[in-house]
C-alpha cells in the first residue's frame, strides 16, 4: 500500500478553506481529487439542467486548480459504492477523504462506501464542512435537543465560536506514469458536457461557477451592497442580495470564508445601521444551516408535511391551474413575471419564490410538494434542505410557530415593485401599461387582449377564505 490519499469531491468543489482537503493533505501530500458523477442523481428527475451546467464549470475549474497543485481530479460515473472502493484498491490508496452531507440519500450511500472500503482495508475519514456548525453543535439548552424554531437556533449560532477558514495546499505529489495507467483502465472519464449527461442548458448560466466567481462575488457583496441589505434584499428589480446560492450549494465557496467576510465587515463598520445590516445577512445564512440541522435530524421533512394533519389536507391539485403556474400564466403579473424569471434564468429572487409558493398553495390550493419538485428542476441552486424548508415554510406545514401566512400577490408587488420594474423587465407585453395596473394586477379584459396576457385565473380573496376554510377543517 502506497500513501496515496483520495479525497471525494462533492458538495465541496473548491481547494481552499476545505476542511476535509486540509486534513487530508496534512495526512499525505500524495493527494489526488476525485468527483463520482452519481448515476442515481443525476437520473433523478427533479434534476435542473442549469444546476448540472453550473455543477460542470465548477468542475473544469477544480481540474485546473488540482493540475497546478501538481495533482489531478479524476472524474467518475457510476455508483460511488461501487466505484469507489475499487479505484481505491487499484491505487493501493491508504484512506478515501471526504466531507459530510445532511441529506438522507448522502447519509445512506456514505455508509455503504465506508462499508465497501473497510472490507477493502481501507480507511475512509469523514469531517463537517459545509456548515459552520456541525448537526449537534447548536442544540437547546435545556434538553440537548435539535431546534425545531429558528429564532432560538440563531440566538445560540451567534453566540458559538465559530471555526477558522481552514488551511491551505501547497504543492501536491502527482500520481507515476503506472498509476495513471491503473486509473485509465477503471473507468475515468474526461468531463462531460451537459448535453453528454442528457441535460440542455445553452445560454449563459446567471452566475459563473468555480472558487474564482464566488470569491469575487462574495467580495462585491461586502463592498457595498451587504451594508444596504435590510431593505435591498426585498426588491426583487434590485442587485441586492448576494448571488451566492449556487456558489454556497455547490461549496465553490467555503461557509467560514463567507462567514469571516462578515466579521471583516462588521470590524469596518461606523454605524449600529451598517451593523444591522449585515446581520441581516448573517441571519440568512443562519436559516439555511437551520434547514441543514433539521434535515439531518428530521430526514423525514423530505418525504412530506412535517406536520401530521397536513397529510390528509384537501388539495384541489387542478393540472392546468398547475401548468399555468409553471409558465407564468396566471394572470397575476408579478407571480408571472417571478416564474419567467426562473424559467429563464434557473434562479429567482427570494421574495418572489415566497409570493410564487404562496400563490401556489393558499390561492390555486395545489400541494406545496409539485412545487418544490418543480423548482428543484429549475433552479441553480436547488438544495434539498432550503428548498424543501421554504416550501413548508410558505405552505405552514413546516416546523415554523406561526401557522398561517397568505400572500396578497398585489400588495407585495405594491409594496416590493411599485414601480413595476421587474414586472416589465420578465413581462415585457405588458410593458406599455401603467404601473397600477401592473402592481395591483387589475389589468381590464380589453388590455389582456391586446397584450396577449391572461385575465386571472382565481380570484384570491375567494381563495384565501376557501384555503382558511379547509385549514381550519384538517386542525379540528
Ligand atoms: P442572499 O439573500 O444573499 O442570502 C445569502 C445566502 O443565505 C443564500 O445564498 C443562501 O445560501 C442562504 N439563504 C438565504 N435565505 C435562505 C432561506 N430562506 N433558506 C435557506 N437558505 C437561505 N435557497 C437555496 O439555496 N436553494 C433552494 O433550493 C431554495 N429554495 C427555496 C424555495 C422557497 C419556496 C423559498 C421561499 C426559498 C428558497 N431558498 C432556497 C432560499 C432563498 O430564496 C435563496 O437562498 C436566495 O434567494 C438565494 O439568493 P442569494 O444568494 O442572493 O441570497
Amino acid at each position: 500500500m502506497t500513501n496515496l490519499v483520495i479525497f471525494w469531491h462533492r458538495r465541496d468543489l473548491r481547494v481552499s478553506d476545505n476542511i476535509g482537503l486540509s486534513n487530508a493533505y496534512k495526512y499525505s501530500s500524495k493527494l489526488i481529487g476525485l468527483f463520482c458523477l452519481d448515476t442515481q442523481i443525476l437520473n433523478r428527475d427533479d434534476m435542473a439542467s442549469a444546476r448540472v451546467a453550473y455543477l460542470l464549470g465548477c468542475l473544469k475549474e477544480l481540474q485546473e486548480s488540482y493540475q497546478k497543485l501538481g495533482s489531478q481530479l479524476l472524474i467518475i460515473q457510476g455508483n460511488p459504492a461501487q466505484i469507489i472502493p475499487k479505484l481505491a484498491e487499484t491505487l493501493q490508496a491508504k484512506a478515501v477523504f471526504w466531507n459530510e452531507d445532511v441529506e438522507p440519500y448522502s447519509k445512506i450511500r456514505d455508509r455503504q462506501v465506508i462499508d465497501a472500503l473497510k472490507e477493502k482495508g481501507i480507511q475512509s475519514q469523514t469531517y463537517w464542512d459545509q456548515l459552520l456548525h456541525a448537526p449537534g453543535d447548536i442544540l437547546t439548552k435545556s434538553s440537548q435537543e435539535p431546534y425545531k424554531v429558528y429564532t432560538p437556533f440563531w440566538k445560540n449560532l451567534i453566540t458559538e465560536n465559530k471555526a477558522s477558514i481552514a488551511h491551505s495546499l501547497n504543492q501536491l505529489q502527482p500520481l507515476t506514469a503506472a498509476e495513471i495507467n491503473l486509473v485509465k483502465e477503471i473507468g475515468i472519464i474526461n468531463l462531460p458536457t451537459a448535453k453528454d449527461l442528457g441535460y440542455c442548458w445553452d445560454s449563459p448560466l446567471i452566475f459563473s461557477p468555480g472558487e474564482k466567481a464566488a470569491k469575487e462575488q462574495l467580495s462585491f457583496f461586502c463592498d457595498q451592497a451587504i451594508y444596504e441589505y435590510q431593505e435591498q434584499r426585498n426588491l426583487p428589480a434590485s442587485e441586492g442580495t448576494s448571488k451566492l446560492s449556487a456558489a454556497l450549494k455547490f461549496g465553490a465557496i467555503g461557509i467560514r470564508e463567507v462567514w469571516q467576510a462578515t466579521v471583516n465587515a462588521m470590524k469596518n463598520s461606523r454605524s449600529d445601521e451598517a451593523r444591522e445590516n449585515i446581520q441581516t445577512w448573517q441571519k440568512e445564512l443562519a436559516w439555511r444551516e437551520f434547514y441543514q440541522h433539521c434535515l439531518y435530524f428530521f430526514p423525514e421533512l423530505a418525504e412530506g408535511p412535517y406536520r401530521p394533519e397536513f397529510k390528509e389536507f384537501p388539495w384541489d391539485n387542478n393540472e392546468e391551474d398547475f401548468q399555468a403556474w409553471c409558465e407564468g400564466k396566471t394572470g397575476y403579473p408579478i407571480v408571472d413575471a417571478a416564474m419567467r424569471q426562473l424559467n429563464e434564468t434557473g434562479w429567482m429572487h427570494n421574495r418572489c419564490r415566497m409570493i410564487v409558493a404562496s400563490f401556489l398553495t393558499k390561492d390555486l390550493i395545489i400541494n406545496w410538494q409539485w412545487g418544490e419538485k418543480y423548482f428543484m428542476q429549475k433552479l441553480i441552486d436547488g438544495d434539498l434542505s432550503a428548498n424543501n424548508g421554504g416550501w413548508q415554510w410558505s405552505a405552514s406545514s413546516g416546523m415554523d410557530p406561526k401557522p398561517l401566512r397568505i400572500f396578497n400577490p398585489a400588495t407585495q408587488a405594491q409594496k416590493f415593485d411599485p414601480e413595476g420594474e421587474y414586472i416589465r423587465q420578465w413581462l415585457p407585453e405588458l410593458s406599455s401599461l401603467d404601473n397600477e395596473y401592473l402592481v395591483t394586477g387589475k389589468i381590464s379584459p380589453l388590455d389582456c387582449q391586446s397584450c396577449a396576457y391572461p385575465q386571472p385565473i382565481v380570484d384570491h380573496q375567494k381563495q384565501q377564505r376557501e384555503f382558511k376554510e379547509r385549514y381550519k377543517q384538517i386542525k379540528s
